[in-house]
């Protein structure tokens, strides 16, 4: 049965080659959609300076070789600027941004300063109230400004806001004066994921649960946008026998690093249904049946704790 209600999102940033938490996340997205009888998308997050041009193909490249598919091309912010830039406009005509000129120093030293005003990680609104004298002579001082969203009704009292996410049930978090565009000019991800997510018709977000703390910014900002937010589905990350998010150092995690083990993407599929308790296939074809029978429910809530084997040399 088509269920033409869904649409689902991968959103990678082609900075490294995906490993195997990465893979993870991205076979349980690819779960949550299809299991809807849904649509997968693929949009690239390119905006951020680390990206190298390899990757786009090598990214795509290893999860059709898991056997995951997608609708349509696979998008590129870098691609979609005028889309930010419209909706950064509509913010500015409103009143609902304004000029920061803090470096992340600055920034730093406010938030650890005895009795700050902010929550740990919230902006403290400093260039929320410069006179105007203040605002012209730091803007001739020539460092550009990135621009931030008005959120609340005072700077030192950041807004709240509550998501309901499929996996983890109610969570709130701040809502500060976060930035919409960094001072070279580039949409901030925060922007740039809720005007995507609604231009795609997005409305199932999955995705590892570091980013559950940036939801209420991202769930806010679509209200303001007057956008339809999307579901999220936060699922657990990756960890090394540390506790530590796990990483290239940790040993062979890449899909090429298996693939020198000996295994097959076969197998490294059976691994990653293993973690998240499902049952293995036989062939690569068989995860269109593990999408019929998926139930979110039964997923773990806790992270996976693996050890990777050392890469072969
Ligand atoms: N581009 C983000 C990442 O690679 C994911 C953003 C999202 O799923 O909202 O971590």
């Amino acid at each position: 049965m088509t269920d033409t209600g869904t649409t689902g999102r991968w959103a990678p940033s082609p900075t490294g080659d995906l490993h195997l938490g990465n893979l993870r996340t991205a076979l349980l997205a690819w779960l949550f959609a299809r299991s809807a009888g849904g649509r997968f998308l693929w949009r690239f997050e390119d905006l951020d300076g680390a990206v190298r041009p390899k990757f786009y193909d090598s990214q795509l490249r290893d999860l059709a070789a898991l056997g995951l598919d997608w609708d349509g091309e696979p998008a590129r912010q870098s691609d979609r600027l005028d889309l930010y830039r419209d909706a950064i406009g509509d913010l500015r005509r409103r009143g609902l941004t304004y000029e920061c000129f803090c470096t992340r120093k600055e920034i730093a030293e406010a938030a650890a300063a005895p009795h700050g005003p902010s929550p740990e990680g919230a902006y403290p609104g400093t260039c929320r109230h410069l006179a105007h004298a203040e605002l012209e002579r730091r803007r001739t001082e020539g460092r550009p400004p990135a621009l931030r969203l008005r959120s609340g009704t005072d700077g030192s009292v950041p807004a709240e806001e509550t998501v309901i996410d499929r996996q983890l049930g109610a969570h709130s978090g701040i809502v500060d004066d976060f930035v919409l565009q960094r001072g070279d000019g580039t949409p901030a991800y925060n922007l740039a994921v809720v005007v995507d997510d609604a231009a795609q018709g997005v409305n199932q977000v999955v995705r590892g649960d570091d980013l559950l703390p940036s939801t209420p910014r991202q769930v806010h900002l679509a209200r303001l946008l007057g956008l339809d937010a999307p579901s999220h589905a936060h699922v657990p990350l990756v960890l090394s026998p540390e506790g530590r998010r796990l990483a290239k150092r940790d040993g062979a995690v890449t899909f090429a690093d298996r693939l020198s083990l000996g295994e097959t993407p076969l197998d490294i599929v059976n691994l990653l249904l293993s973690s998240a308790g499902l049952d293995p296939v036989a062939t690569l074809d068989g995860l269109a049946e593990t999408a019929q029978r998926f139930d979110p429910a039964t997923l773990p809530r806790q992270p996976w704790v693996y050890e990777p084997p050392a890469i072969q040399p």
